[in-house]
């Protein structure tokens, strides 16, 4: 293993003023958003949220997965109505894609 330099330059940076990499507002070096447009400031925060955004829309999803598949086992009827509704959504979205490759 090589010896890590050590980063000092971190308390640098949260003493500057963050300039928003969109519309260069001027932001509080403590923001994370601009206050302007509401932009991320930092690559860092960026790559968080992106990863709590999947996170959610994972839990989401699997949230929604368990509700529809209950109900559809319970009603064999709206299992046919909602898988009808759903093709016909993702037809005209045209986003068959989706659904053909990476199934679990
Ligand atoms: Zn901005």
């Amino acid at each position: 293993m090589h010896g890590l330099a050590r980063e000092d330059n971190s308390k640098e940076k949260v003493l500057k003023l963050k300039v928003c990499p969109r519309c260069k507002e001027e932001n509080d070096p403590i923001s994370d958003f601009c206050k302007r447009c509401g932009s991320v400031l930092e690559l860092e925060t960026a790559l968080a949220v992106d990863e709590q955004r999947k996170a959610y829309d994972k839990s989401m999803t699997r949230l929604l997965w368990l509700i529809t598949n209950r109900l559809m086992k319970k009603d064999p009827e709206l299992k046919k109505e909602i898988e009808k509704d759903f093709s016909k959504w993702v037809d005209q979205n045209k986003l068959e894609n989706l659904f053909k490759d990476g199934e679990q």
